[in-house]
């Protein structure tokens, strides 16, 4: 049984029960289930699931790990935590955070006027919002206003010339006053693919210098009083903590430090982000060498013992933590469209009278196979198709031959696979690299998971059902874009493997777990591929159902993607309808292209998989 590591990547999220994939949650639906409900109502492309409960579950596990850390150590100061908006906009994921997240105070972090304004829109009262990266006059003048309407907003300078700019609009705009944060440029550095956030050489934060010029520069200005905060962060998916303590203590010592030269309201300590999420599908692959409890007392611990050796207030302890929130809500499900090595079936075999020597060869070690003699045969069939292929080159065999050379080594590769299904796995290991098959899947790896294709940052994979089945074919797996680059290709030492399916009469579907943090917004339109449908799944006690499929929000159409690009879609309708009209076309065939046609720009542009039960039920009526 191979259960596709789910034990490392899903946190009890998600389990195997009876072959399937389920929602460990309430009445366990499993995801084949709900994925069938969406295509019966006529979604086929690929699909977004979002789960509102695993949102709420992640930020529960925040708070009660700090607030378990902050009671062990009698820790004074609290924890307060804010959602970093870059990680995931959209609507659907941030209205059920904000909602569930009401009574714990968790606010909004803003990195752009656009995301300033969401935060300002929903961010509970009472919940702080923190705004960071680099601003102009009018983004501090928004701030300035957040904080009129009565939001607990802090923001955050980067750089000496964002603190002349609030001084300048402080004495322009009325109290109430935002607070102002400071920005720590570290010596110690951060660690992994996002290094550039923290560190000396960052783009962002202040030197001690700059440190002692914003000090006596909010002194000067009567604004140290609204100075509460320092803050640092040194990169998302932090895999060792021992960095993290480091930083910890750089900017501890500076907290205190401050305090005594007279910032006497800085009181709290922003560690940013960084808390990393397990994707590690197999074991010994770990992307982290720490469990949240760990997290937390590290920090809690550390921050305690700098304000004890330096006899100051032990700070508030602020977190923003994005990809930890949010990676688990989202699961990417790709209908799979195609086997590669699907056609090539006995039927299509088309041996002749005379074949040539190899061929007949492969003929016969194709039905001579054996258990025993598996691998060797299947080790001399792919010899004998390098020489047939190049026999085919030099122009000694047709295309005949070439087409039977390669049907009798599929044949082959299956035949090997069925017999060695129940032997023991290394034998299927040491040929995985040669027998190797292609799954086409309708989506866009460019849009879906771009941090694939960008960062090389894997997602945990898996089919969701015949999961009592060994899988027995090593994947492959190819979107649909005309990109060379979207392939998420076979790698021995993370093995992927499937099963082999006739998807020409059973559907099979793969879903890709933790896809919930930047891949949504960072996506891109490659092909013009659009963000897929989506929808969440709500439980809710009330409902007469076991769940509820909600904020469905389909695709893009054609038209609009188009239109999205700025092209003037009523010319290009125009254009099309004109071609159509000047065709060599009778009326009626003119009207049912046109019909066709509209329809076609009002649909998204994945490909249209009809399920099998579909086919079956058209061709009946
Ligand atoms: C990106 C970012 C975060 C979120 O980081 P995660 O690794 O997703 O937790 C937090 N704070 C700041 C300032 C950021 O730039």
């Amino acid at each position: 049984m191979v259960d596709y590591g789910i034990k490392y990547w899903s946190n009890d999220d998600f389990i195997i029960d009876k072959g399937v994939v389920k929602v460990n949650y309430k009445s366990k639906p499993a995801l084949i289930d709900i994925v069938k409900e969406a295509r019966e109502k006529g979604y086929k492309g690929p699909l977004l699931l979002r789960f509102p409960h695993l949102i709420e579950n992640q930020i529960t596990k925040l708070y009660t790990a700090f607030e378990t850390s902050i009671k062990e150590y009698q820790y004074q100061g609290k924890f307060k935590a804010v959602f970093p908006l870059k990680v995931n906009q959209m609507p659907n994921f941030v209205l059920p955070l904000v909602q569930v997240s009401k009574d714990k105070h968790y606010g909004l972090e803003a990195g752009s006027k656009s995301e300033l304004i969401i935060a300002m829109a929903y961010t509970n009262k009472q919940s702080p919002i923190t705004v960071n990266g680099f601003k102009d006059k009018e983004m501090i003048s928004l701030g300035f206003i957040a904080a009129n309407m009565g939001h607990d907003i802090t923001l955050t300078i980067e750089g000496l010339n964002e603190l002349k700019t609030i001084i300048e609009v402080a004495k322009e705009m009325c109290e109430p006053y935002p607070n102002i944060g400071l920005r720590i440029r570290l010596h110690s550095i951060g660690t992994g693919i996002w290094a550039k956030s923290g560190g000396i050489t960052s783009k962002f934060g202040l030197t001690s210098t700059e440190l002692l010029e914003a000090m006596r520069m909010l002194e000067e200005s009567q604004l140290l009083h609204k100075f509460t905060m320092i803050h640092f962060h040194i990169g998302s998916q932090i895999s060792d903590i021992s960095p993290l303590k480091k930083a910890i203590r750089e900017v501890g010592n500076i907290y205190a430090e401050l305090r005594k030269m007279g910032a006497s309201n800085l009181k709290a300590v922003n560690i940013g982000g960084g808390l990393a999420v397990e994707y590690a599908q197999h074991e010994g692959m770990n992307c982290r060498n720490y469990t949240l409890n760990e997290f937390s007392g590290d920090v809690v611990f550390s921050l305690k013992e700098i304000a004890k050796n330096k006899n100051e207030l032990e700070p508030d302890i602020f977190i923003e933590s994005g990809r930890f929130i949010s990676a688990s809500h989202a699961v990417l499900i790709a209908p799979v469209l195609e086997l590669f090595s699907q056609e090539y079936d006995e039927e299509a075999l088309r041996l002749k009278e005379q074949n040539p020597q190899l061929v007949e060869e492969l003929n016969d070690l194709y039905n001579s196979i054996t258990e025993k003699n598996a691998i060797e045969y299947l080790h001399d069939s792919l010899d004998h198709m390098e020489s047939l292929l190049t026999l085919f080159d030099l122009g000694y065999i047709d295309l005949q031959d070439r087409s039977n050379t390669e049907i009798l080594v599929h044949l082959i590769i299956k035949k090997v696979i069925q017999l060695l299904k129940y032997k023991n796995h290394n034998d299927i290991l040491k040929i995985q690299k040669s027998v190797q098959e292609r799954y086409l899947l309708n989506c866009s790896f460019f849009q879906s998971l771009p941090d694939y294709w960008g960062l090389e940052q894997i997602f945990p994979v898996m089919p969701l059902d015949r999961l009592n089945r060994r899988p027995t074919r090593a994947a492959s797996l190819w979107d649909i874009t005309c990109d060379s680059d979207g392939e998420i290709s076979f790698n021995p030492q993370m093995p992927l493997f499937l099963h082999d399916v006739d998807v020409s009469k059973e559907e099979y579907f793969l879903g890709f777990f933790l896809v919930g943090a930047y891949q949504e917004v960072l996506g891109m339109r490659h092909n013009l591929f659009t963000h897929p449908t989506e929808f969440s799944v709500v439980f809710d006690d009330e409902l007469n159902k076991d769940y509820e499929i909600e904020n469905l929000l389909e695709a893009q159409t054609i038209v609009d993607v188009l239109d999205d690009l700025d092209y003037d879609t009523k010319e290009i309708e125009r254009i099309l309808k004109q071609h159509i009209e000047e065709s060599d076309l009778d009326i009626e065939n003119k009207k049912i292209v046109l019909g066709k046609l509209y329809v076609m720009l009002s649909e998204n542009g994945y490909l249209r998989t009809i399920s099998v039960q579909d086919s079956i039920k058209q061709e009946n009526s």
